[in-house]
């Protein structure tokens, strides 16, 4: 993978005080136990490799989890949830170890997800030669998988820097071949250092009911 080449930062950092997180009502025990458990991290075909994924939007979680509950009636249903987490970075005053990509998508940001997306394996191999512990930055297109099928099967050959570029432009696209910009895209956070666990604290979490489909608050 490329270096990516930013200037260092010398700012404030200040995360958000609350994300959320769209996950199983079966995964709450082991999420309560420990939040950052990268055993439960899937290893391929993340936009930022494996980690803990959250937003700052409600709504955006609630998408993931409604998503994974129509997955898992294909075997064990579990009902739809949303975690809403308290993020404490106090105790980690000097933490600086973040990627952020700021406004709208660029080639940077694409070529971060792409070499993820392609290049990392189960056996934990990771494309980065430092991979950053919070990562920030926009989401792929929901049709991401759709768009990796269409590279997978292609008949063009796409070589070298070329792939970003194709990537980029169908990654920022919507079903109507129209440009998809960074607030329709969506924010995503992700945690891949399972030790800033102390970060993190489940503040309360949401069940949707599937007869009312109203999101019921726990905790
Ligand atoms: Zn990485």
């Amino acid at each position: 993978m490329n270096t990516l080449q930013s200037p260092s930062f010398q700012g404030n950092l200040y995360l958000p005080k609350y994300v959320y997180h769209g996950t199983l009502r079966k995964f709450i025990p082991g999420l309560y136990e420990r939040l950052l458990d990268d055993s439960w991290w899937r290893k391929t075909d993340r936009d930022f490799g494996a980690g803990f994924y959250t937003t700052i939007s409600f709504r955006q979680a609630a998408k993931w989890a409604v998503k994974a509950a129509l997955d898992s009636m294909k075997t064990d249903f579990s009902e739809a949830v949303v975690l809403k987490i308290r993020v404490d970075a106090d105790q980690f005053p000097h933490f600086s170890d973040c990627l952020v990509f700021l406004g709208d998508s660029n080639p940077e940001w694409a070529r971060f997800i792409v070499d993820h997306r392609l290049d990392c394996r189960d056996d934990g191999f990771d494309p980065c030669s430092h991979h950053p512990a919070i990562i920030i930055g926009q989401m792929a297109d929901n049709k991401m998988e759709k768009v990796h099928d269409e590279y997978y099967k292609s008949e063009i050959e796409i070589k070298g820097n070329d792939k970003y570029e194709w990537y980029y432009n169908r990654m920022t696209q919507n079903q109507e071949g129209h440009h998809l910009d960074s607030l329709d895209l969506g924010n995503q956070i992700c945690f891949s250092d399972p030790g800033l666990n102390e970060m993190l604290r489940i503040e309360k979490f949401y069940v949707l009911d599937e007869g009312t489909k109203e999101w019921i608050e726990y905790g």
